[in-house]
């Protein structure tokens, strides 16, 4: 009888320590989410903007572009860069705000027009130009500093309403082709005019294609962070803002953000990516 229970016991036990084991390797195998992790060599979770809903591309992307460093990688994926421009696109968020992103995969559409537009001092601007109000403020501080110190900064051209861009879109796909004409003018409802928050600038003689050339320009580089603006198409992040080189155009973004993006050499798209979206 005695027996017959340590039995009973022991085969309980038995079972119970197959369970545990069994319970341990299953635990141990690697899940399919494991294995993707696995293969993008280390890219790590714990980075802020990894987002798991993109890890085949991230692994795709990781395969053609091997001398790119994982935070690259995912930030690249994140704006987009891995489609084509003008597809995979969606409603620009933050309407209203500086945090707003407008770029080939994000648009404003043709009824965004934005809250308080108001013109630009023509001491600063061309006649009739306008910024939303905490960008006109601070560029025109910026302007008149500038000038105080014998630099003349004038908006060129700046708000650009829905309308405006087609027509001016069009133009330059009759002149040099749809392609052409994409590298350099956004299409309607994807320009950051529309925005209120960008200005081109030039400095009331030199051609603003030039603008580089000129002290102003210069002075801009030294500048223009400490009031909220950043140079929003650098020749070195093409690939991201999908956008050649250009000295004239400038972003206001707020200070903080400004101050950021030019300690940390980054365009927009990458500060968005990682400060802004939320994941
Ligand atoms: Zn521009």
């Amino acid at each position: 009888m005695k027996r017959k229970k340590l039995k009973k016991r022991n085969i309980l036990i038995l079972i119970l320590i197959i369970f545990l084991i069994g319970f341990i390797i299953m635990n141990n195998k690697p899940s399919t989410k494991d294995k993707r992790l696995k293969e993008l060599n280390n890219i790590d979770q714990k980075i802020d903007y990894f987002n798991y809903k993109n890890i085949n591309r991230y692994i795709k992307y990781k395969k053609k572009h091997k001398n790119l460093s994982n935070k690259q990688v995912i930030i690249d994926v994140n704006i987009g860069i891995d489609k084509k421009y003008y597809t995979n696109t969606k409603k620009s968020k933050y309407l209203n705000t500086n945090k707003v992103l407008v770029n080939k995969y994000n648009y404003l559409g043709k009824n965004y027009i934005p809250n308080n537009l108001e013109n630009i001092n023509i001491k600063y601007a061309r006649k009739g130009m306008k910024l939303v109000k905490e960008a006109r403020i601070a560029f025109e501080k910026m302007a008149k500093d500038a000038k105080k110190d014998g630099y003349n900064i004038i908006a060129m051209s700046s708000y650009r309403s829905y309308k405006y861009q087609v027509d001016l879109y069009n133009k330059y796909k009759k002149k040099d082709g749809k392609e052409a004409a994409d590298t350099y003018s956004a299409r309607p409802g994807y320009s950051e005019h529309q925005t209120g928050l960008a200005t081109d600038i030039y400095n009331g003689k030199t051609d603003f294609n030039n603008f580089e050339k000129t002290k102003e320009f210069k002075w801009m580089q030294k500048n223009a962070h400490k009031y909220g603006f950043i140079l929003r198409f650098p020749k070195d992040k093409v690939k991201q803002t999908g956008y050649q080189y250009e000295s004239w155009h400038y972003r206001y973004v707020g200070k903080k953000a400004s101050k950021y993006i030019k300690k940390h050499k980054l365009c927009f798209e990458e500060y968005y990516i990682k400060k802004i979206e939320e994941y």
